[in-house]
C-alpha cells in the first residue's frame, strides 16, 4: 500500500473485491449504475454540518452547505465540494440524455446532474446516498 494522496491516486479493485468491500445497496448503485428508490436514502432528509464521501473510496465528494432540499426524493447539491473529485459523461440510457456524475477516484456511479438547480450554479447534482457516506464535522 502506498500512503499519501488521498485524491489523486486512482482507486482501481477487481468486481469480487468491490462486493466484498460494499453493502449489496452500495454495490448496486456504485458499481451497476443502480438508482435506490426515491425517498428510501439514509441521507436524503439529512441536514447535518460536514462532508459527504463516497461510499466506495472515501474520496471527498459534497459539503453540506451545497446540499439543497430539491424534493426529488435523493440527496441534492448545487455544487461539488472539488470539481476534480467528480466526472461526468453523457448518458443516454432508457431513452433519455442525461449526464451521469461518477467519483473521478474510484469510478462509482453516483448519480445525475441536471440543470434546475439553484443559484449560483443553477445545477442539481442528483446523488444517490447509497453511494455516499456521511462525517460530521
Ligand atoms: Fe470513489
Amino acid at each position: 500500500m502506498t500512503q499519501g494522496s488521498e485524491t489523486s491516486a486512482k482507486v482501481e479493485r477487481t468486481d469480487a473485491e468491490w462486493r466484498a468491500l460494499l453493502t449489496p445497496e452500495q454495490y448496486n448503485v456504485l458499481r451497476q449504475k443502480g438508482t435506490e428508490r426515491p425517498y428510501t436514502g439514509a441521507l436524503t432528509q439529512n441536514h447535518e454540518t460536514g462532508e459527504y464521501m463516497c461510499a466506495g473510496c472515501g474520496a471527498v465528494l459534497f459539503a453540506s452547505d451545497a446540499k439543497f432540499e430539491s424534493g426529488c426524493g435523493w440527496p441534492s447539491f448545487y455544487i461539488p465540494k472539488d470539481s476534480k473529485a467528480i466526472a461526468e459523461h453523457e448518458d443516454v440510457s432508457f431513452g433519455m440524455r442525461r449526464v451521469e456524475v461518477t467519483c473521478a477516484r474510484c469510478g462509482g456511479h453516483l448519480g445525475h446532474v441536471f440543470p434546475d438547480g439553484p443559484k449560483p450554479t443553477g445545477l442539481r447534482y442528483c446523488i444517490n446516498s447509497a453511494s455516499l457516506t456521511f462525517e460530521h464535522k
